[in-house]
């Protein structure tokens, strides 16, 4: 295509090969709250937070057995480092000749002495052999993953996981089976620890039974997520012209869904990611309007740029734009990534646990689409950090780490933990309960409707509420959907001239989605809207054309995201039809669309 040599390819992308890298991101976690709004905090609490978000700093992550043994937040962190220390502390005060020998000591001293060497040499060999066998025993890639996962804090491995992510993806052999990523369990072990004793009264009070925290329910949650496992990206395969035809798009809507990803594609960045400065983009030079002023939430830009390459099935290895997904994924990861104990933190100035959502849902979707194993360990240290930056008493998420939630904040770590377990990798059952009592403290008319902080009716969080809902496993008959389906029919899709608010792109990537997985006739009037606007609205001229901006929006994302926000937006509610199974279907999905 004549796309592909305007691209960027992989080779000039690589730090190492192609002169300076790109700076490493400043790290936030010592910048307030970025709406300098952060709300108020349980006295101990706000300790722990305080102390935590430092650790997503590399430098802090370096220092964490310091760090660690002031924090109780990290309970099986600071277990591995106090059980490190205690050992180092023995080497330090017993010398070989102060430590007293044992009687079988004595003895196979004495055993050794009166031994030909010969045979002495063979024991010591055979010896060596066998302690070597056992450590070769893991392959290489389960060891990055265990170490990447339970990272005690040590600096060598954590030098080890730079080696890995700095090599082009591409020169990475890594074909070894991969065991199962082991999850980072300091949740639940901390249960019994500390800082969350108080936890279990706070989750009584949402009607969740305390006992179901320690023992894992038979129906847990997960079990509903979980099973959208296998066939959920299915359509964006070969039977993606099918789930065109069959779910409500058109011909207009696939050329609306080409144009702007050729528009996305131009607008890449020579580091391989994007920005919301998207004028800043080689080709662009300014010819299109509108940029965002988030410049410094460039993992925010990336991810949102990449997402609809990935809804449409293109991906590094497939595809037209496999270049353009290629460099964007090693962007993220080489450059925007920052690997702590407390997983890979996405957090970035202006974006934060938004910008750690939504790049944690590409790394997710990239790895379950592909199965590519060198993804595996990135996407599920993205999922490690999301657990481990839940607030452990509400179990909602905001800006920064283990804040008391927000609606927004959590609909994005949620649809990016439901990506990651329907790509098969590991997500504790106590982070879905926490998330559903987040739920249950912001909902009202029964589950119809969602408030941002507290119960409400907000439309945009009503439909995040609502689809987190349909992912958890409220199914067609709760009387909560329901009636929040027909809040959102009533409402309808935010346009120029219907819905609420003007042009909110947001409620309608979310409400658009709930409407689809319900089907139905509330769903084709709602698609019959808000395809034809957006094929309407979509630029046709110029460097632009391919791109969505609405100038009256009353959407947030308007003006940090500018044009990029609303074309990548824009380009999911068009993916639709094919980008996600339908939920309620999956047996007839299952039989139309096999597994590969
Ligand atoms: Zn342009």
């Amino acid at each position: 295509m004549a796309m592909d040599e305007k691209l960027p390819n992989s080779e000039s992308l690589n730090p190492q090969a192609g002169g300076t890298p790109a700076e490493k991101p400043t790290v936030d976690a010592d910048v307030p709250s970025a709406s300098g709004k952060a709300p108020s905090q349980a006295g101990g609490q706000a300790a722990a937070s305080q102390s935590k978000e430092k650790l997503t700093s590399r430098k802090a992550a370096k220092g964490v057995k310091a760090a660690n043994s002031q924090t109780t937040a990290a309970p099986a962190l600071q277990t591995a480092s106090q059980a490190k220390d205690q050992s180092g502390q023995k080497q330090g005060f017993q010398t070989e000749e102060e430590r007293p020998r044992s009687g079988v000591t004595t003895l196979l001293m004495e055993i050794l002495h009166w031994m030909p060497s010969w045979f002495v040499s063979m024991v010591v060999h055979a010896v060596a052999l066998l302690v070597m066998a056992m450590i070769t025993i893991p392959g290489p890639v389960q060891d990055v993953v265990q170490q990447l996962v339970v990272a005690p804090g040590q600096n060598e491995q954590l030098e080890e996981i730079e080696e890995l992510l700095t090599e082009p993806p591409e020169d990475i052999n890594l074909a070894t089976d991969l065991s199962p990523v082991e999850v980072a369990s300091n949740i639940e072990s901390s249960q019994d620890i500390s800082p969350f004793n108080d936890d279990t009264a706070a989750m009584a009070s949402f009607e969740l039974n305390p006992i179901g925290l320690e023992h894992a329910p038979q129906t847990d949650l997960l079990a509903s997520v979980g099973a959208l496992s296998g066939d959920a990206f299915s359509g964006r395969g070969s039977g993606k012209e099918r789930m065109v035809r069959t779910a409500g798009g058109s011909e207009g809507s696939e050329r609306a869904v080409a144009l702007a990803l050729k528009w996305l594609a131009d607008h890449q960045m020579p580091d391989g990611g994007w920005s919301f400065e998207h004028q800043k983009a080689g080709g662009c030079n300014g010819q299109c309007r509108n940029p965002g002023n988030l410049p410094d939430a460039r993992s925010a830009a990336t991810a949102l740029a990449l997402l609809p390459f990935l809804g449409a099935g293109q991906t590094h290895r497939e595809g037209q734009y496999a270049k353009n997904v290629r460099a964007g994924l090693y962007y993220l990861i080489t450059n925007r990534m920052k690997i702590s104990p407390e997983g890979g933190s996405f957090l970035e100035q202006g974006g934060n646990m938004y910008s750690h959502g939504l790049a944690a849902i590409v790394l997710c979707e990239a790895y379950g689409m592909t199965h590519d194993k060198v993804l595996a360990a990135p996407a599920q240290q993205a999922m490690n950090f999301i657990c481990n930056a839940q607030d452990p008493v509400g179990g909602g998420w905001r800006y920064q780490p283990r804040q008391k939630g927000d609606t927004s904040v959590v609909g994005w770590q949620l649809m990016a933990l439901k990506s990651g377990a329907m790509s098969y990798l590991q997500v504790p059952k106590v982070t879905i309960q926490r998330a559903q009592a987040f739920l249950d403290s912001v909902q009202a008319n029964g589950g119809a409707t969602y408030g941002y902080l507290d119960p409400g009716n907000g439309p945009g969080t009503t439909a995040v509420g609502l689809l987190c809902r349909m992912y958890l496993g409220w199914d067609k008959n709760h009387p909560g959907l329901q009636k929040g389906i027909q809040q959102l029919s009533n409402w309808g899709p935010s346009t120029d001239k219907t819905g609420p608010g003007r042009n909110n792109f947001y409620y309608n990537y979310y409400a658009t989605q709930v409407m689809r997985h319900w089907e139905g006739e509330e769903w084709k009037k709602w698609n019959a809207v808000m395809r034809d606007y957006l094929v309407q609205t979509q630029a046709q001229k110029g460097h632009e054309t391919g791109s969505w901006f609405f100038e009256n929006s009353s959407d947030h994302g308007k003006e940090r995201g500018g044009r990029l926000y609303f074309t990548a937006m824009a380009a999911l509610i068009l993916e639709v039809y094919y980008r996600h199974m339908p939920l309620y279907r999956k047996q007839a999905t299952a039989e139309n669309f096999p597994l590969d």
